[in-house]
Formats: C-alpha cells, sequence, structure tokens
C-alpha cells in the first residue's frame, strides 16, 4: 500500500517539458533541517508532483506534501504530534534574477548547478517548515499542563469570582450583624 520512494534529485527541465505527474515517498530521515530546528519528523512524507510550462512559458511543479510532525506544545512543553499539510506552486528557475521575477503565485525553486539532478527536497523541506505553525499547543482537553483544568477559569477569572464573593450582599450583612452585635 505504501508508494515508491520519490527520488531526491530530479530532472526538472525534462519533467516540466513532458507535463510528467510524480507521487512517492521521501523519508522522514531526508528532512534534515527539520529536524535541527526542533521539528521532529516522525513520518516519511507523501509527496505529490506535477510539473508542467504555464502560458508564459514559465516551468513550474504544483503538488502537497503530508506529513506528520512532533513539535514542543507551548503550553505544557510535552511533546504534541501534528499532520501538515503543504501545498505548493514553485517556479522552476536556473538564477537568482529569474528568481526574483517570478509572479506571484509561485515561490521560486531555484535550482543551481547540474539541471538533469536538481534536489527536490529541499525546496519541499522549506514548504513544509513553512507549514508547520509557531506557538502550537494541544488541545484544552489532551493538553498535560499541571494547573490546566479543561472547564475551570483562567487566573484571571478566577480573581474576579474571588472579588464577587467578597462583595456577595450576604456576605456584607453577616459582617453587618457580627459589627452590631
Ligand atoms: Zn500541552
Amino acid at each position: 500500500m505504501s508508494k515508491p520512494a520519490l527520488p531526491s534529485s530530479l530532472e526538472p527541465l525534462k519533467l516540466a517539458q513532458k507535463a510528467v505527474s510524480l507521487s512517492g515517498m521521501i523519508a522522514a530521515s531526508k528532512f534534515v533541517r527539520t529536524q535541527e530546528s526542533g521539528i521532529e519528523v516522525v513520518t516519511d512524507a507523501e509527496v505529490e508532483l506535477e510539473f508542467g510550462i504555464d502560458e508564459d512559458r514559465q516551468r513550474f511543479v504544483k503538488g502537497s506534501l503530508s506529513v506528520d510532525v512532533e513539535v514542543t506544545c507551548q503550553r505544557c512543553l510535552q511533546p504534541m504530534r501534528l499532520p501538515i499539510r503543504a501545498d505548493f506552486a514553485l517556479a522552476i528557475v536556473f538564477s537568482d534574477e529569474a528568481a526574483a521575477h517570478v509572479s506571484k503565485q509561485y515561490e521560486p525553486w531555484l535550482v543551481s548547478g547540474d539541471q538533469d539532478r536538481a534536489d527536490i527536497v529541499s525546496p519541499l523541506e522549506d514548504e513544509l517548515l513553512l507549514g508547520v505553525p509557531v506557538n502550537v499547543m494541544h488541545p484544552e482537553a489532551e493538553c498535560n499542563a499541571p494547573n490546566h483544568y479543561t472547564a475551570s477559569p483562567t487566573e484571571d477569572e478566577q480573581s474576579e469570582v474571588d472579588g464577587e464573593a467578597k462583595q456577595n450582599p450576604f456576605a456584607m450583612l453577616a459582617d453587618l450583624k457580627d459589627k452590631l452585635s
């Protein structure tokens, strides 16, 4: 049932020329920068790629990447698993200048060096990193933060409740009675 591994180097010119669609897996271990930034890639990435040339003669690859990562919950600091899906449209360019002028619908994929062996993992990894939200937390009911209860008021709300209790008219009446007796 699992798909074949996607080669990490591809021939973008030929693939665009022939309008090839590819579908395959990229091993979790290939996402080195992601791991270095504290995001654990816990599944192999499922990747769909669709190469082509648009009406402006721009070579492109569009597609999606799906992978599960593990990040740190910012509330309880425990690991938290997140499914990431990144959709992308990359313009295949061969110079910084061309990269600076790609139309808005694309991110540039700057292919440098050997155009027959372009590394596809790096641009996909950029998309993956963009797709991981910052400041993520478990859903409230699943969070392990010690003083966190689903239905309890936050600290601010709690002090409001305390304040109200102090002004409870019956409590005030009791105070008054004490003073009078
Ligand atoms: Zn949490």
